[in-house]
C-alpha cells in the first residue's frame, strides 16, 4: 500500500484570520507555480481555531488543493467546559486532521498519554484524522532511552483503537529538542525512531495497520533538510512549525519530491 507524504503546517500561534486568508492564498499560488501534485504530497495547514472558519471559506469557495485542520480538541462532545472546542464542532468546519498531543501542550497544559488518546478517539469518532505527536525530551535522548521513551507514549495515546482505525492515523514523531531550535535530529535519527513505531503498530495491531499508518516527523523541518529527511523509508512525512509561516518555503518543503 502506497502512503502519500503529508506535509503539515502547525501555525501555532500566529496569524489572526485576516492573516490566515492572506498566508494560505499565497502558499496556493506558490503550489500552482510550483506545479504541485497532491497525490505526491498531501498538503495541510493546521490553524488557530479562530482562522478556521475563513481558511474553510476560501479553500472551499476558491477549490483549493490543499487540507485544514486544527491544533487541539477538547476530550468532550459539549458541555460545561468553558474555553474548550469540541471535535463536533471542528467536524462542522470540515477539518480534515487535528493535532493531538503536542509537545507544546504536553508541557504547558500538563496532557498526558490518557488524555491524548481520549481526544484522538474523538477526532476518529467525528470523521476526522489525529495527527498524534510523540517524542521525547533531550535528557531522555542524552540517556539514549528514545525508543523506549516513545513506545512507551506510542502504546498509551494509541490503547483502545482498532487495527483498521490505526491504518488511517498520522503519527508525529518530534523530538522535543529539535523543535523549534533549529536542531535537526539526522535523517538516521528519524528513521530510527519512525521505523520503531512501525515495527510496534505491526506487532501491536497488524501487518495492514503498519503498512497504512503514516508517521510524520517534525522538529526544524526546512527546504534545505526535507529531501533526505523524506527520503528514508518509514518516514512519511513533516510536521513543520516555523518554516510554515513562510508561504514560499512551506511550498518548497511541500514540493520536496521534485527535488
Ligand atoms: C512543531 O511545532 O511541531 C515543529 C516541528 O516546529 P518547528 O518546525 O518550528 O521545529
Amino acid at each position: 500500500m502506497a502512503r502519500t507524504p503529508l506535509i503539515a503546517g502547525n501555525w501555532k500561534m500566529n496569524e489572526n484570520h485576516i492573516e490566515a486568508t492572506g498566508l494560505v492564498q499565497k502558499l496556493s499560488w506558490a503550489l500552482i507555480d510550483g506545479q504541485y501534485e497532491p497525490e505526491k504530497s498531501e498538503a495541510a495547514v493546521i490553524v488557530p481555531f479562530t482562522d478556521i472558519r475563513s481558511v474553510q471559506t476560501l479553500i472551499e469557495g476558491d477549490k483549493i488543493n490543499i487540507a485544514f485542520g486544527a491544533q487541539d480538541v477538547s476530550k468532550y462532545d459539549k458541555g460545561a467546559y468553558t474555553g474548550e472546542v469540541s471535535a463536533p464542532m471542528l467536524a462542522k468546519l470540515n477539518c480534515k486532521y487535528v493535532v493531538v498531543g503536542h509537545s507544546e501542550r504536553r508541557e504547558y497544559h500538563g496532557e498526558s498519554d490518557e488524555l491524548i488518546n481520549a481526544k484522538a478517539k474523538k477526532v476518529i469518532e467525528y470523521g476526522m484524522t489525529p495527527i498524534i505527536c510523540v517524542g521525547e525530551v533531550l535528557a531522555v535522548r542524552k540517556e539514549g532511552r528514545q525508543i523506549e521513551h516513545v513506545l512507551a507514549q506510542t502504546k498509551g495515546v494509541l490503547a483502545g483503537l482498532t487495527p483498521e482505525q490505526v491504518s488511517s492515523l498520522v503519527i508525529a514523531y518530534e523530538p522535543v529538542w529539535a523543535i523549534g531550535t533549529g536542531e535537526v535530529a539526522t535523517p538516521a535519527d528519524a528513521q530510527e525512531v519512525c521505523g520503531a513505531i512501525r515495527e510496534y503498530v505491526k506487532g501491536e495491531f497488524g501487518e495492514e495497520a503498519a503498512e497504512g499508518v503514516r508517521i510524520q516527523y517534525g522538529g526544524s523541518v526546512k527546504s534545505s533538510n526535507v529531501v533526505e529527511i523524506m527520503a528514508e523509508p518509514d518516514v512519511d512525512g513533516a510536521l513543520v512549525g516555523g518554516a510554515s509561516l513562510d508561504a514560499e518555503e512551506f511550498a518548497r518543503i511541500v514540493l520536496f519530491y521534485k527535488a
